[in-house]
């Protein structure tokens, strides 16, 4: 499968995305991939391209834990072969065991779009019918208007109270002139991607193209600082276990002040508050503990983010870790230590949702997500909805669908016996990538033999579009006809399909 996975950072019309890879640390999917089951073949073929956590929801997946999917579109225009990737990463969770949610948000798309609520009927309708007509399950799944889901609107209120201006105007460029409802189109946004969790916090994927994840990075933050919010309340209640106690004593008997700069004398501060159990005094604790935070960060230290304060099991380790690096020759004390926690981060996190969730928190994990390709657009450049020739609606005429496909620009070379002789750019041709996110569907072979002919000169391109848009037409076909079946599907689903 390696041979014909596409190079996620070789697209012209994907600008330099290691960049912001390497800024804001998405990771390759490849890291992860071995490890999913059954991976679908965009997977496979590097269409998905990068993740942010998505082991988690990998793992819940093959131990049959609860973990869920969720998108949601906005219904501004027909569906089109670009949003045929999300639905199938979609449909692809759910056929593993994902919880599935779709979603309409028509409240952008009104507010941000400034669309009529019958073209967002309209084209709401059409987006669920390719949803359905591509085999997700509605009796399974959820599917949901964001104008019509009251437990999202609430969630969005009690985001907004941990969200400000200065925040999105960093993230999205509001200024001044930005209106309200837009402001509140992000975070019902956020409470989107957290709703999935509202229920029961579990481990949920975000599919989405590179230029969401600002979203992405938005929500995950909020649904720690909610977390840490109400964790740090929870955790007011909850005493350290003798044998912690036993050991925090044991740290501080054997850390000599001495030895210990200003810094480190902090640290030593705060292991003997713990002896005292402070978490029935936050106040001091959490206070202490963000000073010895701050100094370690400024010392160059691994850093922590002062808002992790130590009501976070984690924090107290990160803290000791921070210490412990410090001063060499106590590692052993070090390890003493996290063997009678005998707990790792992931369990650590576990318990703080566990009590937070029991004190009527929400106990959200931070949001995974995976990250796809664009496609290029058949005539070259950025498929876009507004240009019909760039793009193929899932609505087309079959015959329309055909004649598009043969237009289309190649990575051919100038003459047949040029393209013989140094064969075709597979890599920059829209017509292969049709091949790879869509008409080779799950045959790996077939997609392999088409890049193999091409970039080998056995393939030329006239035969090569032939072949593509006689597929096409096919694919389409096929799907309008599915689109007329699951109608009653649709009808019966639980969803308001009229605003
Ligand atoms: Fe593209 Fe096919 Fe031509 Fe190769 S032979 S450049 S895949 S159209």
């Amino acid at each position: 499968a390696d041979d014909v996975a596409l190079d996620p950072w070789g697209s012209s019309t994907v600008s330099d995305y290691r960049k912001l890879f390497d800024e804001f640390g998405i990771e390759e999917f490849d890291d992860v991939l071995d490890e999913v089951p059954h991976p679908h073949y965009l997977m496979r073929r590097g269409v998905i391209f990068g993740q942010r956590d998505y082991r988690s929801v990998v793992r819940a997946l093959q131990n049959d834990e609860p973990a869920a999917v969720l998108s949601g579109f906005m219904p501004t225009g027909d569906p089109h072969i670009g949003h045929k990737l999300v639905f199938d990463e979609i449909i692809w969770h759910q056929q593993q065991g994902a919880e599935a949610h779709a979603l309409i948000a028509d409240l952008e798309a009104n507010a941000a779009r400034g669309l009529s609520w019958e073209e967002i009927d309209e084209h709401a309708r059409s987006y669920l019918l390719s949803l359905l007509a591509l085999g997700f399950d509605p009796k399974e799944g959820d599917l949901y208007r964001q104008s019509e889901n009251r437990e999202v609107q609430d969630l969005a209120f009690d985001l907004g109270a941990e969200a400000n201006f200065s925040e999105f105007q960093a993230i999205y460029g509001f200024d001044g002139e930005t209106d309200v409802s837009h402001m509140q189109s992000v975070v019902t946004q956020m409470a989107d991607i957290l709703y999935p969790q509202l229920d029961e916090p579990k481990p949920t994927v975000i599919p989405v193209g590179p230029d969401q994840d600002p979203h992405v990075r938005l929500a995950r933050d909020l649904a720690e600082r909610m977390r840490f919010f109400k964790v740090s309340k929870a955790y007011a209640s909850f005493e350290l276990e003798a044998d912690e106690r036993e050991l925090v004593a044991e740290f501080s008997e054997r850390l000599d002040p001495a030895d210990f700069d200003d810094e480190q004398l902090r640290c030593v501060h705060v292991a003997d508050t713990l002896e005292q159990t402070p978490l029935a005094d936050l106040g001091v604790g959490a206070s202490t503990l963000e000073s010895v935070l701050t100094k370690l960060n400024e010392g160059g230290m691994e850093p922590l983010r002062p808002r992790t304060r130590f009501s976070d099991r984690r924090a107290t380790e990160d803290a000791f870790d921070a210490l412990i690096d410090a001063v060499e020759g106590e590692k052993r004390v070090y390890e003493n230590h996290v063997d009678a926690f005998e707990i790792d981060r992931a369990e650590a996190e576990e318990l703080a949702r566990e009590i937070e969730v029991e004190n009527g928190g929400y106990g959200f994990q931070p949001p995974s997500s995976i990250y796809h390709r664009f496609m290029t657009g058949l005539t070259g450049g950025k498929m876009s909805s507004s240009i019909p020739a760039s793009h193929i609606s899932l609505l087309d005429d079959p015959e329309d669908g055909y004649d598009k496909v043969k237009s289309a620009t190649t990575g051919g070379r100038e003459t047949a016996e040029e393209q013989r002789e140094k064969g075709g750019k597979a890599d920059e041709c829209p017509v292969y990538e049709l091949y790879a996110y869509l008409l080779a569907g799950d045959d790996d072979e077939f997609a392999k033999r088409v890049y193999d002919e091409c970039v080998g000169g056995e393939r030329l391109c006239g035969d090569c579009k032939e072949q593509a848009a006689q597929l096409m037409k096919e694919f389409l076909e096929e799907h309008q006809e599915k689109r007329a079946e699951v109608e009653e599907l649709l009808e019966e689903a639980d969803i308001e399909l009229e605003s």
